[in-house]
């Protein structure tokens, strides 16, 4: 395939300004699928991913466009999800790219991911055209948004292209405005094999199916292929692309995007931003940019009903084929039985995999409150990482513990920055940056714990910025930290599971405010429940839920038997996401609620 009349790109947005119907019309208007094959939104796959309107898996499209030059293009889109969890996925995603539309509501003008992916695409140097939608809303302020593109993102607002997705207004425009902005790829069809995983997926006969870009040279069924960051062959089945199915091609060349299939058996030996080259005769250079999915966040998952262990078991396999990120392995929990410590990349990726559970496979679960991986550094010169709070050894025998810190970019209009200071100092940040990106527009920059982030971070930002600032962060290795473990205790018992690390400054408020929250979250019982947070050996807080009256049943004693039943009947259903502590019930919320307070 000739390279001049290939263009690849993706299309970037704040969540709702309408990306997926975009790519709707695209697909619609190039004749790749016809209206009555298009199920709304063809590239949100997954059920859960269409009713939170975000997008996890990357998707790669080939489409075809006559344009008026008269010549016909290749096209591939490559989808993006967007979410910060999955920021490095983006900026994979961006790399396979030359341009991206940049959509912006109308109505709602730039926002705070607008902005995120519109410094992603600067920084993977793609030619952005920005697309004003949603036009034919009465509400629309094009002029508004127009200004906005030239003071915040400080590109030309008369390159903007007015668009309604949902009604099909400026389609072509796009199309022909990808044609002559968005420049062919340059790779050299003549250079050894060079190609980037940026999505996978993984395929009952095929085993799994990388999504690749192809650099340089040429990649076709039959050639061994190796995986450059763990150095594993193996041997080119079939490739092919989408458009929007799966469709087998002879091979796949420089500037092109698609699958491939060479019996590859496990997902991880695939892992995003990974660069493939030909055995026999290895490209130089990978890719730039690689890194191991590593999980950031761990908690623990355990069935309701201990009989369905093993269900669990089997659902969480089955996930993790297609998803190199998720992490689990067998724990055990004095409060709730047999379960997995899982491991996610960060609060979304664990929230869509409980729900995923609980909703494909029918599990009831509870999640314990998710921590971060602490290095203890042990009196007897030994170094454990603890990733669950409950092992957390006695503090007789631990000689430090170090924390992972990130370096954390907020961009925020300026009249928010008192507000976001504030928020990164209570959250243990120290300022490393302060820079007016222009006159109204400020990057602040942080090294802050991990920890402080799992704990409703982004609420708050969003809350104290309407929604405006920003959130960026990459990892930043680990430092030493004053760090307690706390304890909870129902009617005298620790519960495993409660246990949570915090810092030794905020231990107190942290102690006081969990058995307050909890005295709200756990129901009145036929007896009372003293609820204590420890440290050691020392109570530091202590709060009651007072018994039950006992007339409750007594009310209808010896008479109405169908009443009596209704009533316990009613309990029941109540009952449903408690899990029973020793004689306690406590619902589920209680495990979270270390998130809830402050
Ligand atoms: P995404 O989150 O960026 O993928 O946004 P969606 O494509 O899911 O769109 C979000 C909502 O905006 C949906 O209800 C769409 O029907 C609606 N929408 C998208 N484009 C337009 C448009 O041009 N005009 C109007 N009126 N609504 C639109
Ligand atoms: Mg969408």
């Amino acid at each position: 395939m000739n390279q001049e009349l290939i263009r690849n790109f993706c299309i970037i947005a704040h969540i709702d300004h309408g990306k997926s119907t975009l790519a709707d019309r695209l697909l619609e208007f190039t004749g790749t699928v016809s209206k009555r094959e298009l199920k709304e939104q063809m590239l949100d796959t997954l059920e859960l991913e269409r009713e939170r309107g975000i997008t996890i898996k990357l998707n790669a499209v080939r489409m075809n466009y006559e344009a008026s030059d008269g010549k016909t293009y290749t096209m591939h889109l490559i989808d993006t999800p967007g979410h910060v969890d999955f920021t490095y996925e983006v900026s994979r995603s961006l790399s396979a790219c030359e341009g991206a539309l940049l959509v912006i509501d109308a109505t709602q003008g730039i926002e705070a991911q607008t902005i995120a992916n519109f410094f992603l695409a600067l920084d993977a140097g793609l030619e952005i055209i920005p697309v004003i939608n949603k036009i034919d809303l009465p509400s629309a302020n094009v002029e508004w948004v127009k200004e906005q593109i030239a003071d915040v993102l400080g590109l030309d607002p008369d390159d903007a292209i007015l668009a309604s997705a949902k009604e099909g207004i400026g389609i072509k425009e796009i199309l022909e405005a990808i044609v002559k902005k968005v420049p062919p790829p340059s790779g050299d069809v003549n250079k050894p094999l060079k190609a980037l995983i940026f999505d996978s997926f993984y395929d009952n006969y095929k085993g799994v199916i990388p999504f690749i870009r192809v650099y340089d040279g040429e990649i076709k069924p039959g050639m061994r292929i190796k995986l450059m960051s763990n150095n594993k062959e193996f041997e080119v089945v079939e490739v092919g692309t989408q458009s929007p199915n799966m469709i087998k091609l002879d091979s796949l060349k420089a500037g092109e995007v698609g699958w491939l299939a060479a019996n590859i058996k496990n997902i991880e030996d695939t892992q995003v931003g990974d660069t493939i080259t030909n055995a026999e005769n290895p490209t130089k250079e990978p890719c730039p940019g690689f890194r191991p999915a590593k999980p950031m966040v761990f908690a623990g998952l355990y069935p309701i009903d201990s009989d369905r262990y093993e269900d669990l078991k089997e659902a969480l396999e089955k996930l993790k084929l297609n998803d190199a990120a998720l992490f689990f392995e067998p724990e055990t929990s004095a409060a709730l039985g047999f379960g997995f410590r899982c491991g996610f990349l960060g609060l979304l990726h664990m929230e869509v995999i409980k729900e995923r559970l609980e909703r494909e496979f029918g599990l009831e679960l509870i999640a314990t409150a998710p921590s971060v991986v602490y290095k203890v550094y042990l009196s007897d010169g030994t170094v454990i990482d603890v990733q669950n709070p409950a092992e957390m050894p006695p503090k007789e025998k631990i000689e430090r513990i170090e924390e992972p810190y990130i370096s954390a970019s907020i961009i925020t209009p300026a009249e928010y920055v008192g507000s976001i200071m504030q928020l990164c100092q209570d959250r243990r940040g120290i300022q490393t940056g302060f820079t007016y990106l222009d006159e109204n527009r400020v990057e602040l920059r942080y090294d802050m714990p991990l920890s402080e982030i799992l704990f409703d971070f982004f609420d708050k930002l969003k809350s104290v910025s309407r929604g405006y600032a920003s959130f960026d962060y990459e990892l930043a290795g680990y430092k030493p930290s004053e760090l307690v473990k706390l304890d909870i205790l129902i009617n005298g018992k620790p519960v495993d599971a409660l246990s949570v690390i915090v810092h030794e400054s905020k231990a107190y408020q942290r102690g006081r405010q969990l058995v307050d929250k909890l005295k709200e979250i756990i129901p009145r019982q036929l007896f009372e429940v003293a609820i204590q947070a420890a440290i050691g050996n020392k109570i530091i807080a202590r709060s009651n839920v007072k018994a039950l009256r006992k007339d409750v049943l007594a009310k209808c004693y010896g008479g109405d038997v169908t009443r009596k039943k209704k009533l316990l009947e009613k309990q029941k259903e109540g009952k449903k996401k408690m899990k029973m502590l020793g004689k306690v019930e406590v619902p589920q919320e209680a495990f979270l609620a270390v998130l809830k307070v402050e």
